[in-house]
């Protein structure tokens, strides 16, 4: 085995003093958790992280704003998992939950504000994101972790029970203790490129196969020409085909994009649209979830009696943003001067449906680079929940999103990768 000169520095050759060689492969919010509650804990910790600097998703969460975590109890919490990953996340996240999050960044001087949605921010200004990248980076130089960047882990050495540490483009490196944080799948060039499941995978650890979520979704037919337009107060729903049955729906604003549609309801859908697209057909509409076609049809005769010559265009205007109104009377054929006392009966249901239910049509692949998380990674079953150690291994942790944990948009992830980070990190 390789022994390059840095490691060999930092490194004592003996250490029956309890002190572990800890390796943390991965720089973002679950790496540098881990790495400074190890290294907090006495052990001897080396952070490889591929990127030039730490945290290079992290400071692009939120937009830049990093939505750091969510408010409440844990209980709160967890109930936005599904169920299994619930089960899973109990142990790491009462061991450090939101609270204990917010008051290591706080002690960083890093303020923060919670919104009325719950969702909590560093204070509002340009780039916050950074401070809280930059609180974490503190925290893990102060104990001492030697951070390495630049550095990217290539495979893993050793068989079941014990690792005996990585394989690097330069050489290998021995550990006593390996924790795996490399992250998802999505947005590859931010470092994270899922290759560990693989490592993990060839070891005979199981795994679920990485699987797009919180995506914008492209659609078959898509309407570049209202990109930028939003939709609110409605549910997107999925289902299986034009008249199939309903499967799922989020009630959520949309957003039209050149591709397709983005916003809340695309985003918190785009995991079971992709599931359904792949076994058969989906079919997606944007649904009022306060008015049923019936209630609307009866107030477009009434406005019909007593309002005849109002435009069909006008009265669309008033369930639909402007911009859409007219290539959807043009797509029903219904004249964009036709007055209400006109209309036919076809017309009037279409401008019903339209109103009540917009169609989207049938979605195209959903991308996982697109993702803000990546669905998939290392089975749950195969981790113990309150030490992170894969079952059937002496000395290898994963946290993070490698694990098979997903949460909804609003802090939940961060946070998820925080506490299983900090599980990890717990080194007897
Ligand atoms: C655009 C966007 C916005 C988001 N906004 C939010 C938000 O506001 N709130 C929220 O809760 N969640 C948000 N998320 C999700 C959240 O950022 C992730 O779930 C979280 O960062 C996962 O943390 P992690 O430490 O597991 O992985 P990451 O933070 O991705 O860190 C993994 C690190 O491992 C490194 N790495 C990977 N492979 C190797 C290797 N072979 N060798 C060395 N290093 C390697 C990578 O370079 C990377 O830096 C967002 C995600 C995206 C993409």
């Amino acid at each position: 085995m390789l022994c390059l000169s840095w490691w060999c520095h930092v490194l004592p050759i003996g250490h029956d003093d309890g002190m572990a060689r800890v390796i943390v492969v991965g720089g973002g919010a679950a790496g540098l958790v881990a790495a400074w509650r190890a290294a907090s804990l006495g052990h001897a910790v080396t952070l490889l992280e591929a990127n030039g600097r730490l945290g290079v998703k992290l400071r692009i969460s939120g937009g830049g704003k990093c939505n750091i975590t969510h408010d409440g109890p844990p209980k709160a919490l967890l109930a936005a998992f599904a169920r299994e990953q619930a089960r899973f996340l109990r142990p790491a996240l009462h061991a450090f939950d939101n609270d204990a999050v917010l008051d290591l960044l706080h002690r960083e001087g890093v303020a923060t504000y919670t919104r009325e949605n719950g969702r909590v921010f560093p204070l509002d200004r340009p780039g916050s994101a950074m401070a809280v990248v930059a609180a974490f980076e503190a925290r893990v130089r102060r104990v001492g972790v030697d951070v390495r960047t630049g550095v990217r882990v290539l495979g893993l050495l050793g068989r079941a029970p014990r690792l005996a540490g990585v394989r690097l483009e330069m050489g290998e490196l021995e550990a006593d203790q390996v924790i795996l944080a490399t992250g998802g799948a999505s947005y590859p060039e931010t470092g994270t490129r899922g290759e560990a499941l693989g490592w993990l995978q060839a070891l005979g650890v199981p795994a679920r196969p990485w699987f797009p979520a919180l995506a914008p979704i492209p659609l078959e037919a898509p309407r570049p020409a209202w990109e930028g337009v939003a939709l609110r107060d409605g549910e997107l729903r999925l289902s299986a085909g034009r008249e199939g049955r309903r499967l799922a729906a989020f009630a959520g604003d949309l957003v039209f994009t050149k591709v397709g549609i983005s916003g809340p309801a695309a985003l918190e859908l785009s995991q079971a649209v992709e599931r359904a697209r792949r076994s058969g057909e989906a079919w997606l509409a944007y649904a009022s979830t306060r008015e049923t076609p019936e209630v609307v049809d009866a107030a477009l005769l009434a406005e019909a009696r007593t309002n005849p010559r109002l435009r069909a265009a006008s009265w669309l205007q008033r369930h639909l943003p402007e911009r859409l109104v007219d290539p959807l009377l043009d797509a029903a054929r219904v004249g964009m001067d036709l007055c209400l006392k006109d209309l036919t009966r076809e017309g009037r249901r279409a401008l019903v449906g339209f109103a009540t239910a917009l169609p989207l049509g049938a979605p195209r692949p959903v991308p996982l680079a697109r993702g803000e998380v990546a669905a998939g990674g290392v089975d749950l079953a195969a981790v113990d929940s309150g030490t992170m150690l894969v079952r059937g291994w002496e000395n290898l942790r994963v946290c993070g999103e490698l694990l098979d944990l997903d949460g909804p948009v609003g802090g939940y992830n961060l946070q998820a990768a925080f506490s299983t980070g900090y599980a990890a990190g717990s080194l007897a």
